[in-house]
């Protein structure tokens, strides 16, 4: 029998806590996956760590100093290549032997290099929900025109591809789907009253009840950001207008999602929250691979339960909903207010509560244009962050108020 070829794979966010879950994932499958790239920003440590575990034969960082000091210390007959900047992330992408990239850089960052991979035509697993918030509109086309094969990794989405009719993802509506139902953890100040909420701490705010994940997104998912950013990405991966879309907080996240149908059935994915299920399933696509998350038990987790989000004591749900509607550049103004507010709040240089006044403030002093080019998306993103970091300054002034505009 002949021998399957590896695929081959770029891994973009290598450091991440998606990146080194996916890592995790491969090493358990030699013979079917090599890894021909590993892509992160300035962690040194741990890059020369995967390096010598994998032996990419690219290494890209994207901070120049990080770059060299990776070079000084990778022994001299080392196979990896370091490569550095923007330039090196889009050849890694797009090397004509490369068969997947995963995408799990944080933030607007990944925006470029996720773009390039879907237009090169890639089984491009998609992670960096905030490339296709900020530029859900050129993302889709260039799958569509490369023939890309796009794969949810957000548990969420990764549930909801699963409980699709098979021939109806692009087009659910007309394949008996009436209703997608997205759950969210609720976060750890899910019980929190407002007035909690004003004196909460990074390290609270990141103490996410089932998860374990980068820094950003823990605090998206405690503002339920997230959650709002999250239906954007459904609404694009699946075609969906957003009132088609519910979101349903399930505190256990062990209901990852949820597909309603015309007859009133109801599938839904299960598992325990560990996000290399969804890798598996997307590296293994369309089969099945072992992933090392151990089996659900239902008994022990007892209960699953359900309530409404509440969008008063949660406003950037609200404000990812309107900047949606509002169509244009504003997802991808509210995209950026928000790096820029969660920053500040991990530096300490502004309360929890300030995230959704700067982005309500943001939105409302940026101009909404078509997206027509990555950089007129990127124009966006760079103006909102400058308006957004203005912000912070008055807040640091005013002792956390924002100043009347
Ligand atoms: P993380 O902060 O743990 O890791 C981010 C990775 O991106 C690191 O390797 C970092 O070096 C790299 N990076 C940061 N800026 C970069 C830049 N400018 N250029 C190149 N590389 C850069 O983040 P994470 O939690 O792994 O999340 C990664 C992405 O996956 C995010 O978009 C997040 O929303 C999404 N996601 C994460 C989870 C999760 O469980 N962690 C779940 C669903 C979706
Ligand atoms: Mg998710």
């Amino acid at each position: 029998m002949a021998v399957a070829k590896r695929r081959v794979v770029s891994v973009l966010g290598s450091t991440g806590s998606i990146g080194t879950s996916t890592l995790d994932v491969i090493a358990r499958h030699p013979d079917r996956f090599e890894v021909y790239a590993l892509a992160a920003h300035s962690s040194v440590d741990a890059m020369l760590a995967q390096c010598l575990a994998f032996s990419p034969r690219y290494a890209v960082m994207m901070d120049e100093a990080a770059a060299t000091l990776l070079q000084k210390r990778l022994p001299a007959d080392a196979v990896t290549e370091v490569l550095q900047g923007e330039s090196g992330l889009e050849d890694v992408v797009t090397a004509p032997q490369v068969d997947v990239v995963m995408a799990a850089i944080v933030g607007a960052a990944g925006l470029p290099s996720t773009l390039a991979a879907a237009s090169a035509g890639k089984t491009l697993l998609l992670a960096n929900k905030e490339s296709l918030v900020m530029g859900g509109h050129l993302l889709m086309q260039a799958v569509r025109e490369s023939g890309a094969c796009l794969l949810p990794i957000d548990s969420e989405h990764n549930a909801i591809f699963q409980c699709m009719p098979v021939d109806g993802r692009a087009t659910p509506s007309g394949k008996g789907v009436s209703k997608v139902l997205l759950t969210a953890s609720g976060g750890p100040f899910r019980q929190w009253s407002h007035a909690q909420m004003i004196a909460a701490t990074p390290d609270q705010a990141c103490a996410h009840p089932n998860w374990s994940m980068g820094r950003k997104i823990s605090v998206d998912s405690a503002s339920l950001m997230n959650k709002g950013l999250e239906l954007i990405e459904a609404c694009w991966i699946f075609d969906l207008a957003p009132a088609s879309v519910d979101v349903v907080v399930h505190p256990q996240s062990i209901i990852h999602s949820l597909v309603q149908y015309l007859d009133g059935s109801v599938l839904a994915q299960l598992g325990n929250p560990d996000m290399r299920t969804a890798i598996a399933y997307g590296l293994g696509w369309p089969e099945r691979l072992e992933s090392g998350v151990p089996p659900l038990d239902l008994v022990a987790t007892a209960r699953l339960d359900f309530e409404a989000p509440d969008e008063y004591r949660f406003p950037c749900l609200r404000l990812a909903r309107e900047s949606f509607a509002a169509g244009g550049t504003a997802m991808a103004v509210c995209n950026a207010a928000n790096e820029v507010a969660v920053a500040a709040f991990l530096d300490n240089g502004i309360r929890f509560t300030d995230i959704p006044v700067v982005i309500e403030r943001t939105l409302e002093q940026v101009d909404n244009v078509e997206p027509t080019s990555l950089s007129v998306v990127e124009n966006a993103d760079a103006q909102a962050r400058q308006v957004a970091a203005g912000f912070l300054v008055d807040f640091r002034q005013t002792g956390g108020r924002v100043k009347q505009v």
